[in-house]
């Protein structure tokens, strides 16, 4: 799939929930309507390309004094095109949850790549969101898995509907996977560091110079490591990250900067979600490494399922 063709469920500068603009309904319902009507096009044998059509030619009529009805009628297909796409595909919904980072990580090109990665592997339906409030949207359940693409520990918490969202979402089986420096933010917000298990706290978490070192596979018999052995990356090597909670230890490396042997892929349950955590892929070519693409759809695959089956 095209950059450009990257689903944007809701925009970071949109103001979504609440909405303060009266036609920014429209907007969102029209923009939801073809990205979902040209995506559910280009995944089935075409048929669904005279909905594009229709949807621009309604939209052209929009304009006009019908608004309402077609509103209506929009609704409706935009609805059943959803119900389609989920019905027809089978594929794991997938969810990257993006938006800000700080300036060493452009979280756009960065969440561009795990959304290619994960789309080219042919076992996800991936979509984007540039909104931390879409956590609390009643469409969350509708994805099997979240993952967490952003970190900045000045960006404010998500507003407390949308944090219980997250929560909630996982204590009732939603997979969560969180990737680079999603660990350093909401630095104030404790059950977030439950949920991770290990956080970066600012001033006690860090990583020697971004370089080359050896990861080891701890747990070759879990699904997510299965059929991988050591190896070498390009990457930070995140250190003394904090946190007691009970996790499994996938993957880990020996840090120089903190002396110490470090956990760099781990899992943990979060009532009756999985929970994965991967503190690779600080660069583009970290993100090339195909170990790194492995354990990123394997992680994926069991937060959302508990099985790996992709290939
Ligand atoms: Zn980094």
């Amino acid at each position: 799939m095209a950059d450009s063709q990257i689903p944007i469920l809701h925009s970071r500068n949109a103001g979504v929930w609440p909405s303060v603009d009266p036609t920014a309904g429209w907007q969102r319902l029209l923009a939801v309507t073809r990205s979902v009507a040209l995506q559910f096009a280009l995944e089935t044998n075409g048929w669904a390309l005279h909905l594009v059509a229709t949807i621009g030619f309604l939209e052209v009529r929009m304009r006009s004094l019908v608004k309402t009805v077609l509103a209506v009628m929009w609704v409706g297909i935009a609805f059943s095109i959803s119900g389609n796409v989920q019905a027809a595909e089978g594929k794991v919904k997938v969810l990257i949850v993006t938006g800000f980072d700080v300036a060493s990580h452009k979280w756009e090109e960065s969440s561009r790549a795990v959304h290619a990665i994960l789309q080219e592997s042919g076992r996800f339906d991936v979509t984007v969101s540039t909104d931390k409030e879409v956590f609390a949207s009643s469409e969350l359940k509708d994805y099997d898995v979240v993952i967490l693409s952003y970190g900045f520990w000045k960006e404010a918490e998500p507003g407390e509907q949308a944090k219980s969202g997250l929560l909630d979402y996982v204590r009732n089986g939603g997979g969560v996977v969180a990737l680079h420096f999603a660990c350093s933010s909401f630095q104030d917000w404790q059950e977030y560091a439950v949920l991770l298990g290990r956080v970066w706290k600012q001033g006690v978490g860090g990583h020697g110079p971004y370089g080359e070192f050896e990861v080891n596979i701890k747990d070759p018999k879990h699904p997510i490591t299965k059929g991988l052995q050591d190896f070498t990356t390009e990457d930070e090597l995140y250190s003394k990250l904090t946190g007691d909670e009970e996790i499994e230890v996938l993957a880990s490396a020996y840090s120089e900067w903190s002396g110490k042997v470090e956990p760099i892929v781990f899992v943990k349950r979060y009532g009756e979600g999985r929970v994965v955590q991967n503190v690779l892929g600080h660069s583009m070519a970290s993100k090339q490494n195909a170990a790194y693409q492995r354990l990123l759809i394997n992680g994926v695959e069991w937060a959302a399922t508990g099985n790996v089956t992709a290939k």
